[in-house]
């Protein structure tokens, strides 16, 4: 099909740009004059990545900066006329404000890269979360992070994206947690107006809405538009009064603990992706299914070619040539399944539209031909793709291991999984003092070539007195942080005063900090931290003694993973006399990004080989962090034994002999290498051998893991279409050519 041009948008341009342009103007209007330019600032995350976007905003009006949650949009909208005419009249915020406006429109005016997607035939990133900004209240964790990281860094590469997924009204849970340990949930509603958000309209001014069929009911959801530099992210919202309860619920909340809601969020994700972009005029030549959860855009796809007549066969053939897709999940019961009573009860009617409801349920069982298995969306994804690929080179083995039983081979090496390795966006994660001190020695807009290794060259040559003395002033300001969070979640928890104010004065801006914050899912061990309570104490109360900080959130139905914040709390007791332990609650975007950049050492603690990679060590790292872990994920192929620690990863079967060894090894590391190289110092008072591993890392790992690498290799080796010129595998070597098997009697 040829590629529909959207009338009246010129080049840089996306569906939706009247309405920005309108919300843009109705904010300019009630600024003061000199402010004007923040309007289009506020409604384009850039600034959140360019120096001195967070800076101008929060000068406006700091406390209430904070209090909007760093939303600009509304910050602009709330902020007390006196605070803006005093903005108004402050010369360097002015011109602040005229540079990011210049700032973005260059940035936008400048034409694509040189590749495969171009912008009339983009790639379309679907995605169940976006994690852009912690105030788009649109994710949970790693896979969001690494979603919003996709598009920004496509947007600085001008590399041709459209993001898709849902704009959840209450979206993921926020966490308190009591004295005894145990987690609470809560959610809060986001009103969509209020975001740097537009309601996308079409020619009549009626909002562009998607009709979905979900059970019995149609669910209409309309579209917002959120820019993300150069890529619009559209999001689909089903809470509308047109809609049944049901349907008003679909888009109501991330990882929605209810199974028939989730397939419905699934078919608005997936369908509502296709219809929504078909709606905007927007003809992707490839859609990324990020994850399982958007893999019924396959179904959608399809459907419409057996609507213009096609053969069923040969019209999921045709989707195919269309979809690429990662999976991001190695452990089993991660990929989750449904039984044929659920998946008829909410996508029958739309499995229909597909020509054949077996066929669609088959590709959803590992062995095709029995009627008896389960249905799942990773199987479903797979089969539905002309590609698939896994988050780092460990992963790809596992998930060729995994998946060989639906994607046939003789051997799991001729399983047609490929990898990308994930990476981070570094204007986003490099913070602070380390990235003033990259910017001094890198070179002028070194930020834009951070995947080149000799980028990072100049590191060897930065006088260890700089890098000691940034890792120094990071670690401060965190320490600062801690103090104040930790002293206020205790009082907000009731603990008493003593312990509270322990927490003021305990942490100490000079002691080794050590930081473990991710998601609690029971596979990532945080418990091994807490498996020798007699070694723990010693280290946190010793003479050479470092600082604990803790932070994440256990799925509120994972009782297992909240029993390990249970058993955390069960240091208190050696951390009520050293104060050197603390847990933050409510772990988000806002709270990694401080953490990273002042841990000195970020551990990881995966049960082999169930990380698919991880990306909060990445992001340690650049920030002179030093990553201690067990060699899954992306450890496995970063270590090379001078750039921090690893743990053994094997496999094995003896879970608990595994976790023995394992928080040995931690504790050995630490008390043996980790803690005397952090104190061997210089007559200088550097630590000499560290600061030569903080450039190990930064070398290495600088580069490797920029998000940019990773867009790149999407964009060369696994969009252009198989056999095109720009396809980065060829030969024999090309997994993602490989032809794929369909449904049962294929196999
Ligand atoms: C980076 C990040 C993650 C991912 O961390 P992992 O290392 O993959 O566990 C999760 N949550 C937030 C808020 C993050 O910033």
């Amino acid at each position: 099909m040829p590629p529909t041009p959207t009338p009246g948008l010129h080049p840089g341009e996306h569906p939706g740009e009247h309405d920005r342009r309108a919300a843009e103007a109705a904010l300019a209007g009630r600024l003061p004059a000199a402010l004007a330019p923040l309007a289009a600032v506020a409604y384009n995350y850039r600034w959140s990545w360019v120096p001195g976007g967070a800076r101008t905003f929060a000068a406006i009006d700091p406390d209430r900066w904070e209090r909007c949650g760093a939303n600009p949009v509304r910050l602009l909208l709330e902020a007390p006329a006196a605070a803006l005419r005093r903005a108004a009249a402050t010369p360097e915020v002015v011109r602040a404000a005229e540079d990011l406006a210049a700032d973005l429109r260059a940035d936008k005016a400048r034409p694509s890269g040189p590749f495969a997607c171009t912008p009339r035939a983009p790639a379309a990133f679907l995605c169940a979360e976006f994690a852009v900004h912690r105030s788009l209240p649109v994710y949970s964790g790693g896979l969001g992070v690494l979603a919003g990281d996709i598009l920004k860094s496509a947007s600085d590469l001008a590399h041709p994206t459209v993001g898709v997924g849902l704009l959840y009204r209450t979206g993921y849970f926020h966490q308190r947690i009591d004295t005894a340990g145990l987690q609470h949930e809560y959610w809060l509603d986001t009103d969509p107006d209020l975001l740097p958000a537009v309601r996308v309209t079409g020619a009549d001014g009626a909002p562009v809405t998607v009709r979905v069929p979900v059970d019995d009911e149609d669910v209409v959801a309309q579209v917002w538009r959120v820019d993300v530099g150069r890529v619009p992210l559209y999001l689909l919202d089903s809470d509308l009064a047109d809609n049944g309860p049901v349907g008003r619920w679909v888009t109501s909340r991330l990882y929605e603990a209810n199974r028939s809601i989730r397939l419905a969020q699934y078919a608005m994700l997936g369908v509502g992706a296709v219809r929504a972009l078909r709606a905007l005029q927007i003809e992707p030549s490839v859609y990324h299914l990020n994850e399982g959860h958007p893999a019924l855009a396959a179904l959608c796809l399809a459907a419409e070619r057996v609507a213009a007549g096609l053969e069923p066969e040969q019209a999921w053939a045709e989707a195919r040539a269309r979809l690429v897709f990662t999976t991001h999940t190695p452990v089993p019961a991660g990929n989750e399944t449904y039984s044929r009573t659920e998946l008829e009860g909410m996508l029958g009617r739309l499995a229909d539209l597909a020509g054949d409801r077996e066929r669609f349920f088959a590709m959803g069982r590992i062995d095709p031909s029995d009627a008896a298995q389960p249905s799942g969306l990773t199987a479903f994804a797979l089969r539905a793709s002309r590609s698939a690929n896994g988050v780092s080179h460990r992963h790809g083995e596992v998930a060729r291991r995994m998946w060989q039983p639906v994607l046939g081979g003789t051997t799991a090496d001729d399983v047609p999984i490929g990898h990308v390795t994930n990476g981070v966006h570094v204007p986003t994660w490099l913070h602070g003092p380390m990235r003033h001190l990259l910017d001094r020695h890198l070179g002028a807009g070194w930020i834009h070539r951070s995947a080149d290794p000799a980028t990072w060259a100049p590191v060897a040559a930065i006088p260890a007195a700089e890098i000691w003395a940034a890792r120094t002033e990071a670690r401060a300001v965190l320490v600062d942080r801690l103090g104040e969070q930790a002293t206020s979640d205790r009082l907000r928890r009731g603990e008493d005063l003593a312990y509270a104010e322990a927490a003021e004065h305990g942490f100490g801006p000079e002691r080794l900090t050590v930081g473990f914050a991710r998601r609690l899912a029971t596979y990532k061990r945080l418990y091994l931290v807490a498996a020798d309570p007699g070694r723990a104490m010693a280290l946190l109360t010793g003479e050479r003694s470092l600082q604990f900080v803790f932070a994440g959130k256990a799925h509120p139905s994972d009782a297992g993973a909240k029993d390990i914040v249970r058993r955390l709390f069960d240091l208190k007791g050696a951390a009520l006399d050293a104060g050197t332990v603390a847990f933050l609650e409510d772990y988000d975007l806002a709270l990694a990004a401080e953490l990273v950049a002042g841990c000195d050492v970020w551990v990881n603690l995966p049960r082999p080989p169930q990380e698919a990679s991880g990306t909060s060590g990445m992001k340690a790292c650049l920030n002179g962090g030093l990553h201690l872990s067990v060699l899954d994920g992306w450890w496995a192929e970063a270590y090379d034994g001078t750039n921090g620690w690893a743990i053994d990863g094997a496999e094995d079967p003896d879970e608990a002999g595994q976790d023995r060894r394992d928080a040995a090894a931690l504790f050995d590391l630490l008390e043996h290498q980790v803690i005397p190289e952090f104190h061997d110092r210089g007559d200088d008072g550097i630590p000499h051998r560290w600061v030569e591993r903080i450039r190990r890392s930064l070398i290495t790992n600088g580069p490797a893991f920029s998000a940019d690498r990773m867009v790149r290799q999407y964009a060369d080796e696994v969009y252009p279409p198989p056999g095109s010129e720009r396809h980065g595998h060829g030969g024999e070597d090309d997994r993602f050519a490989m032809p794929w098997a369909l449904g049962g009697d294929e196999r």
